[in-house]
């Protein structure tokens, strides 16, 4: 049996082959030793959420209590 390390994108379920991030065929059980991580374009994705995020003040910690 080959180790090969999958890395598998946790939020779009592709696998990375080579360069190339794609959809593990259904007959394909790689699940078992796939690492998760982001792909870039999911990665780019989650970078850019965390930024909007950070730019926003949290309102909750903020907002003086109505007077
Ligand atoms: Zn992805």
């Amino acid at each position: 049996m080959e180790n090969t390390m999958y890395v598998q994108c946790c939020v779009c379920k592709r696998v990375r082959e080579d360069d190339v991030w794609v959809l593990p065929d259904s007959g394909q059980n790689l699940q078992t030793n796939a690492s998760h991580g982001y792909c870039p374009e999911c990665a780019e994705a989650a970078f850019e959420e965390i930024r909007e995020m950070l730019n926003k003040e949290c309102t909750s910690c903020t907002t003086p209590p109505a007077a």
